[in-house]
């Protein structure tokens, strides 16, 4: 296979080494999670950042004009003869003084990143384009995913454009409507679990290993690579430098995980000299991250993370029976199966750690609506997020910030009607009813 790329472990104290011709989603000797690692000195990497800037006037190339492939030397795990792109990645990187102000940031310094561009309408595409090209590298002939959402969104747009069967699972009831949609209309199967997203991922890591799908969950080690794009994009729009924070909402915790890996090869690299902090944003009714790094002091620690929390911690939410709520449902989720690489992003990063209330998402949602190009709920967590730790002062008004937008307004249309509509917040802004009279409707426009 190829000789630049191999996957191996995250626990220390196993550090198994695959190569990357094995489609497998955790160590088969310890269980850990897998990365996909580099040797660096078998790759042609740009001395400098800027040089991928020159695939610019090469569009008519696909790679070239992937907003992942363009930048395909930091994840060089396969031939291009494998690639795939459907033109993920053209993404707009905008600066938004509108939104500074909700938030109490100077001019000039808040950036939104918007995912919400995507094919599918989600920053998942990103992760899906390098999770595909690992597939066909692998000769898979079917997949198969756990979705809040977005993933099956994503996973059934791929599939079929690569012509591989997909299979996705989600939860009962709490899937928005835009994304369920999408998931039938790109033609994957669809099966609809009775219980939670939890329960999905479970399911479907057991399913994938009985009949040999191919996974897509972000314990994929190769979707976390192409998400690692977000971040090269965000760069190359602040004309190859750093921001001071990147702000990110945390579900199931790849992106957080791939920005944090992303940091640290790039100063490995030489690439960059200093690495970005993070916040990473929940929802309250889905803080297990915010409760475990901020209460229990869950730490990286060097790849030794102390089990003993993390199993109590999820021993306890079994035993209350306890399912995570929020509006925010893509970020819907108590047991999220990248935990531990988000802990080292975080020790990466010097990342801190935030959980913001429905009301808050909703809010910042409307004023990301109102004065950008709007978002779905979890997208918004950043924002909220943003805007408490300026309260605080973690964040200064001066710092320059780029939030992830992750998802596109459409995606969950309900809880933007039932906001306006229905009067829910602040921002509200509900259709005026008016009688079928020229005079009484021209009163009521102001
Ligand atoms: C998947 C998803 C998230 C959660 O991302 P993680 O990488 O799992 O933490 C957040 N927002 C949107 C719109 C998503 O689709
Ligand atoms: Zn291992």
């Amino acid at each position: 296979m190829t000789e630049t790329a191999y996957q191996k472990c995250i626990n220390p104290d196993c550090g198994a080494q695959f190569d990357c011709g094995q489609a497998m989603f955790k160590c088969p000797a310890c269980g850990e999670l897998l990365d996909a690692q580099y040797n660096w000195d078998k790759i042609e990497v740009p001395d400098k950042l800027s040089d991928f800037g020159k695939r610019w006037g090469n569009r008519d190339n696909p790679l070239d004009f992937s907003g992942v492939w363009r930048f395909r030397e930091l994840l060089n795990f396969c031939d291009d003869k494998y690639k795939v792109t459907i033109g993920e990645g053209q993404t707009i990187f905008q600066q938004n003084d509108a939104v500074a102000k909700y938030v109490d940031m100077k001019p000039g310094r808040l950036y939104l990143q918007y995912e919400g561009l995507n094919p599918s309408g989600s920053f998942k595409d990103n992760g899906m384009a390098a999770a595909f090209s690992h597939a066909k590298m692998v000769a898979a002939r079917s997949c198969a995913c756990a979705s809040t959402g977005n993933t099956s969104a994503s996973v059934a747009l791929y599939a079929h454009s690569c012509g591989l069967k997909a299979t996705v699972f989600i939860g009962s009831g709490r899937i928005a409507f835009g994304k369920l949609s999408q998931g039938m209309d790109y033609g994957a199967q669809t099966i609809q679990i009775q219980g939670d997203f939890d329960d999905c991922m479970r399911q479907v890591q057991d399913v994938c290993t009985k009949l040999g799908l191919y996974l897509l969950n972000s314990l994929n080690p190769f979707r976390l690579e192409g998400q690692k794009a977000i971040m090269y994009r965000i760069i190359e729009g602040l004309r190859w430098e750093v921001p001071d924070w990147i702000i990110v909402p945390g579900g199931n915790l790849g992106n957080s995980s791939a920005f944090g890996k992303t940091f640290y090869e790039l100063k490995q690299l030489g690439l960059i000299k200093r690495i970005p902090r993070m916040a990473i944003v929940n929802a309250t009714g889905a803080d297990m991250l915010t409760d475990l790094v901020n209460n229990k002091k869950l730490l990286w620690n060097n790849g030794r993370v102390n089990q003993a929390i993390i199993d109590d911690y999820y021993a306890d939410l079994t035993a209350r029976n306890f399912s995570p709520h929020t509006c925010a449902s893509a970020i819907e989720i108590a047991r999220p199966v990248n935990l531990k690489k988000c802990l080292r992003a975080i020790d990466i990063c010097n990342g801190v750690v935030r959980a913001v209330t429905d009301v808050e998402i909703c809010d910042a949602k409307a004023i990301i609506g109102k004065y950008g190009l709007g978002c779905e709920p979890a997208s918004a967590a950043t924002i909220a997020g943003l805007r408490r730790l300026r309260t605080e002062d973690v964040i200064g008004a001066d710092e320059r910030v780029a939030c992830v937008l992750t998802g596109h307004p459409l995606k969950d249309p309900n809880v933007t009607v039932n906001y306006h509509k229905e009067k829910q917040g602040e921002f509200s802004n509900p259709p005026v009813e008016a009688p079928n009279d020229i005079d009484e409707i021209i009163k009521l426009i102001n």
